[in-house]
């Protein structure tokens, strides 16, 4: 899965590039730069890599969806769907603009249930918020569908999702806009940092200003550039830039290898009849960072867990379930509305509410989901002895139960 795991000459020789004229910032400038523009740069490759019209990075991941929320005019009164299954990350954006998130099912796909999307549309929804967990996909179809049929916005948070596609299409290009992450752990790494992708132009210039203070970016003096609007700081560095720059040229050989080791370990679990994977809706698009497997029922699921940690081969493999970042049975401080400043009543009284929601088809997923993180390092003796190992203790609970 991560890109940190192949650091290397490429990175250090991009950074140096900047260390050399000591320009660490991605606007002005002009003289003492030398033609150095780290971020520009990576910024058209994003754009040709995953075929998008326009790419505008920010400091992070979470800064993408909060920069892309307010391009598309996503703010207070509005009510944006997304996933009980996602990283705090989703939930901190739509709250950062002043909306109010909506969480609903998912189900065997690890992402959106159509269904449940469909059942929370009211007058209030304007943007429906898939999240391509774990390196594979929503049904984007079935959820496009619904956006068109109510006049809502589709924007992909595809942070976890690089280089995975769905029906030729990269994932984060096919919604009204799309986001990346590229924080330390994902598949391609700027050690911070993301982007904003879409094909219109609209929802570009806005994301550029509101990155930069609302600056313009017309003029060739920055000092003289005017603000349309009000925006903030998520501007990326140069230096942060030129990591991403010799990741993104590595991104093709990541993925060969993520769909080669990944497909090494699943023949070990596929030998197992009880376990069951993830539903892909386009399986030829899964990037592989991930494999998600089932168990068939959640006593089972953590029987396994613990006998992989009493035989210490628990690392690397994610029981989400109990997991305090990403599913909202450990959310407490967000059903709690726990924020150090005041929140809108709207906001409130949909975080409130959480108490006294209930996510059985969720649960239902989720109790019975392990994700093993696919590494880009593990030789094919590692995967053999990995997949070895697993399936014994796998077969050793199933026997118990
Ligand atoms: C990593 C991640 C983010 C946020 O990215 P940061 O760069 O860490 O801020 C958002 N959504 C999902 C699903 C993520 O995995």
């Amino acid at each position: 899965m991560p890109g940190f795991e192949l650091f290397g000459a490429e990175e250090r020789k991009e950074v140096n590039d900047v260390l050399e004229t000591g320009i660490l910032m991605r606007y002005g400038f002009d003289g003492p730069r030398k033609g150095i523009w780290k971020a520009l740069e990576l910024e058209k490759a994003i754009t040709e890599v995953f075929g998008c019209e326009y790419a505008q990075l920010t400091s992070s991941g979470t800064a993408a969806l909060t920069t892309a929320l307010s391009a598309l005019g996503v703010g207070y009164g509005d009510e944006v769907i997304m996933p009980s299954f996602t990283f705090v990350a989703s939930f901190e954006a739509v709250l950062s603009v002043g909306a109010v998130p909506v969480l609903v099912d998912i189900d065997e796909t690890l992402t959106l249930n159509p269904i449940a999307v469909e059942a929370a549309v009211n007058t209030k929804t304007k943007c429906v918020m898939p999240v391509h967990m774990c390196g594979s996909m929503a049904d984007l179809d079935a959820l496009k569908a619904i956006c068109e049929k109510h006049g809502l916005i589709l924007l992909e948070d595809a942070c976890q999702s690089i280089g995975g596609t769905y029906k030729g299409k990269s994932l984060g290009t096919i919604g009204h806009a799309g986001t990346f992450s590229f924080d330390f752990v994902k598949t391609i790494t700027c050690a911070e940092g993301g982007v904003v992708m879409t094909n219109q132009k609209d929802i570009f210039v806005k994301s550029d200003g509101y990155t930069d203070h609302g600056h313009d970016h017309l003029g060739v003096d920055r000092g003289a550039d005017l603000h349309p609007f009000i925006g903030y700081n998520f501007r990326i560095s140069e230096l942060h830039a030129a990591v991403g720059l010799a990741q993104i040229r590595k991104l093709e050989g990541f993925l060969a290898i993520q769909r080669k080791n990944n497909k090494a370990l699943r023949t070990y679990l596929e030998a197992i009849p009880e376990i069951s994977f993830r539903k892909v809706p386009d399986e030829a698009g899964d990037s592989c960072s991930f494999l998600s497997w089932f168990l068939p029922s959640e006593a089972i699921t953590k029987a396994v867990v613990a006998e992989f940690k009493e035989q210490g081969i628990m690392a690397g493999n994610f029981y989400w379930f109990v997991n305090n970042w990403h599913y909202i049975s450990k959310w407490d401080h967000l059903k709690e509305a726990t924020t150090l400043n005041g929140i809108s009543a709207p906001q409130k009284q949909a975080l409130l509410g959480l108490q006294q929601q209930q996510f059985p088809a969720s649960d239902s997923v989720m109790s019975r989901c392990i994700s093993t993180a696919i590494s880009l390092v593990w030789t094919d003796e590692q995967i053999k002895e990995k997949g070895e190992k697993m399936a014994a203790a796998i077969r050793k609970v199933l026997a118990a139960n």
